[in-house]
């Protein structure tokens, strides 16, 4: 049975800022879809396509906590480093994810890559919150660096394009994060008039970001950057690109506990988030310059 699409939502009007160096969409919750309503997801921004232009100084997000979930970097175009409390420190290129399991707690700090920063051109990039179960949120904070060739991939019959896995399994091909609830977490590169058969748990919440392209879906038009939210009934989706596109698919299965949410910290109960903020202002995050 075919999944039912619930809505599909543009791009919207303007871009927000994080910081100075991402300038992006918010489709959760921003797309009027609550954070209870796309668990485990709390959060997605996409950075469409922008060129920031060459700079000098490194344009980013400085030092800021996160604590009770994951957040996951997908890097299209451009690179991102990042340096954090525990003394971990890398760079995220095209192609490469970034999952950080904040849990506990941590701080750390995201800038443009320093070479990419000087010659500037486009950058492209998602971000995505995971939530985690109750019992995984105190878990030491700690992080996967995933690079494109360690992707689970397919290619997909007749030249129509090619599946990364990210996380979770695609047609037996697994994906090489490591999850704390069941998501799967898919980088879909089709040609023109290129299809895929995607099947996804009928009790999984699930949407599809347009990246690139515009496509359809179920037999309803798609265009570029918009996003598309599912209905929990059916588990077949099919996807045809009316010209060369990028589609991320996400979804998961719903983790059923309260969700207490301020800002970086995503907890159970407002008591817990009170002891976050109390964590965090007396230095049990650790130190970052
Ligand atoms: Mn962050």
């Amino acid at each position: 049975m075919k999944k039912a699409i619930e809505k599909i939502t543009p791009r919207p009007a303007r871009p927000g800022m994080v910081g100075d160096g991402f300038r992006v969409y918010n489709f959760i919750p921003g797309a009027n879809i609550p954070q209870q309503r796309i668990s485990p997801f709390l959060m997605l921004d996409f950075n469409a396509e922008y060129d920031f232009g060459p700079s000098e100084t490194l344009r980013g997000v400085d030092v800021h906590p996160h604590k009770g979930f994951e957040t996951v970097t997908i890097a299209y175009k451009g690179s991102v480093a990042h340096h954090d409390s525990t003394g971990n420190s890398g760079i995220i290129h095209p192609g490469d994810v970034q999952w950080m399991t904040a849990g506990a707690g941590i701080l750390h700090k995201e800038y443009h890559e320093q070479e990419f920063s000087k010659k500037g051109g486009p950058f492209e990039m998602v971000q995505l919150w995971v939530n985690l179960p109750k019992k995984d949120k105190s878990t030491p904070a700690h992080y996967q660096a995933i690079n494109a060739a360690q992707m689970g991939k397919i290619n997909l019959p007749g030249n129509a394009g090619t599946v990364e896995v990210i996380a979770g399994n695609f047609n037996g091909v697994q994906g090489p994060a490591a999850t704390y609830s069941p998501v799967n977490l898919f980088n879909i590169k089709l040609k023109k008039e290129g299809s895929v058969d995607i099947s996804i748990p009928a009790e999984h919440n699930a949407a599809i970001l347009v990246v690139n392209g515009s496509v359809e879906v179920n037999g309803e038009k798609a265009p570029e950057h918009s996003f598309i939210l599912f209905g929990n009934e059916g588990e077949e989706i099919s996807v045809k690109a009316e010209q060369d596109a990028v589609l991320l698919v996400l979804s998961g299965q719903p983790i059923n506990e309260p969700i207490a949410s301020y800002g970086p910290f995503v907890m159970n109960t407002q008591e817990e988030i009170r002891e976050a903020i109390m964590e965090f202002q007396s230095g049990k995050f650790g130190v970052l310059d």
